[in-house]
Order: structure tokens, then C-alpha cells, then sequence
């Protein structure tokens, strides 16, 4: 496979990353992952915006990564992905020097790198659902950031799957926030909530799609603060997110959602999310 580094299309097994990385070093870094459909991108704008975001707020020397959604059809014709489904990563971090807290020069380039590879989603976790448990979330406050620190996530995410799970809800203070890697929403009284934009949330390019696809059903929606009780009293729960798409959550700390099936709401919001894709696919 060919990936992208610093200007330079590579074999991957070829691509070496200094040791001074300060991504390897620090996590100091950000990354976008984008699904691509069949060989075209789905939301690559938003996500650029986002990672744009990103270096803003990190006060990278570079802010515009518009160059990347090139880079990444670039790689996905090269690697054969036109005509499968895929998913692009995307990481950028402060570059590679001598250890130190303080920020590099700026003459230190920035450390960019582009990656593709062949997805296959969970189709049967999209339509019969999955498990979830909930856990603290032991986060910084700055989780509109898609950095690369990813430990509070992953730690999470492995709970889950060790307890049966497939994926971590984090509440904060009583209050839910997202997924390990998910936004979250439920249904309650055919009222889709979810919620608000947060530095406490990453404002998730699934769950804007999501919304938009609420307003074209008709569907009534408040972004809200959510408590955990309305989790366990949710007529449907569902994740959101690039990977997942839109999957059921049917099981919460073992107590079954919804009869333990896809709602109706969340059924008919995937069926709309999928007209999206289709739309967005014959652009
Ligand atoms: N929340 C977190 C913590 C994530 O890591 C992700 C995706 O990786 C999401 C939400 C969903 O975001 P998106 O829909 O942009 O993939």
C-alpha cells in the first residue's frame, strides 16, 4: 500500500517517523478519519474544517489543510480503492526536534501524513445493534480537539470490550457527553435528543448528517443536556459516527433499550442516512 508523508508518496513498510516526533513523543498532534464510498469522500469539506479547527486551536504554523482531500484521492486511486469502500486517516503533528515542552521554531515543518485502507463496516451491528456500558469520562476539557491523545478513549473502549461491550459511553458529572469514539443520541416520546455542542463533545460530522437528516423527516429535536437516568429510559439509543454510521444501541449496563431491536426512528434515520451517501456517491 501507498501512503503520503511530508510531500512524498511511499510504500508504507518505507515510511520511517523520527523518534523526535512530537507526535510520538507528546501527542501533540491532531488526525481526521473520512469514509470514502466507493471511491468518493463522504463530508471531506467538514472534515477538513474540523482539522483546520484543530491546528487553530493547537496554534500549529499551518492552519488550511484544504490540500489533503487531493492527497487522499490521490491515494485512493493509487490504491486501488476507487470502486471499494475505504477509510482515509489523516494525522498532522508540531514535527520533529529535541524534546522540549516549549513549541518548536517555526521553521519546523509540520509532520503530515495520509494513509488509506479498505473498510468493511459492521453491517450486522448496524442492524440488530450493539451492547454499551457507561463509564466516567476521565477526559481534558478540550474534547472538541480530534487530538491524537487518545488514551482516556481507548482505555474505555477496551473496558467495553472486555466486559462484552462494543463501545464506552462516557458521562461527566452525571451528565452524558459521547462515545469512545461515537456521539450519542436517543429517542424518547418520537423526540430525537442528543447533546449540545460542547468542548466537553467532538462535534461529531455524523451527528451534524444526523441532525440535518432529523430536520428532513420532520423529526422534532432538542440538543440538550442529558442525565443518565434518560439513557436507561430511552425508547431507542443509538451511536453515531464515521465508522458506525448509525448503530442501535440495544443493551446499556446489560439493561435492555427498546426491546433489545432497532427502533423505528433509528431505523428510518439510517435508511435516510444511506439516501445521503447514495446522493453524495452519483456528485
Ligand atoms: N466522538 C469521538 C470521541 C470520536 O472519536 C468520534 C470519531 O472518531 C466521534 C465522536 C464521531 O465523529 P465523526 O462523526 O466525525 O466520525
Amino acid at each position: 500500500m501507498i501512503s503520503y508523508l511530508n510531500g512524498k508518496f511511499l510504500k508504507k513498510n518505507d515510511i520511517y517517523i523520527s523518534p523526535d516526533d512530537r507526535g510520538f513523543l507528546m501527542s501533540d498532534g491532531i488526525y481526521e478519519v473520512i469514509r470514502s464510498y466507493q471511491g468518493h469522500l463522504f463530508q471531506s469539506q467538514q472534515h477538513i474544517h474540523r482539522l483546520n479547527a484543530g491546528a487553530d486551536a493547537l496554534q500549529f504554523k499551518q492552519t488550511n489543510f484544504e490540500v489533503l482531500i487531493e492527497i487522499a484521492e490521490e491515494l485512493i486511486k493509487i490504491n486501488n480503492l476507487s470502486h471499494k469502500d475505504s477509510t482515509v486517516y489523516m494525522q498532522i503533528t508540531r514535527g520533529s526536534v529535541p524534546r522540549s515542552h516549549r513549541f518548536p521554531s517555526l521553521e519546523t515543518p509540520l509532520t503530515i501524513y495520509v494513509d488509506t485502507k479498505e473498510f468493511f463496516p459492521k453491517m450486522e451491528e448496524i442492524k440488530n445493534g450493539v451492547s454499551a456500558i457507561l463509564v466516567p469520562d476521565q477526559r481534558w476539557c478540550r474534547c472538541n480537539i480530534k487530538s491524537i491523545s487518545l488514551l482516556a478513549n481507548t482505555m474505555a473502549h477496551q473496558q467495553a470490550i472486555e466486559s462484552g461491550a462494543q463501545e464506552a459511553i462516557f458521562l461527566r458529572n452525571g451528565f452524558l457527553t459521547e462515545g469512545s469514539h461515537t456521539n450519542v443520541f436517543l429517542v424518547k416520546n418520537n423526540i430525537v435528543i442528543t447533546p449540545p455542542k460542547s468542548n466537553y463533545i467532538l462535534s461529531g460530522i455524523t451527528r451534524e448528517v444526523l441532525l440535518d437528516c432529523c430536520h428532513d423527516l420532520h423529526i422534532p429535536v432538542e440538543e440538550r443536556p442529558v442525565v443518565e437516568k434518560e439513557l436507561f429510559e430511552a425508547d431507542e439509543l443509538m451511536i453515531v459516527g464515521t465508522t458506525v454510521e448509525v448503530t442501535p444501541v440495544i443493551k446499556l449496563n446489560h439493561q435492555t433499550i427498546n426491546k433489545g431491536t432497532s427502533g423505528l426512528i433509528t431505523t428510518k434515520l439510517y435508511e435516510h442516512f444511506k439516501t445521503t451517501k447514495l446522493y453524495h456517491d452519483q456528485q
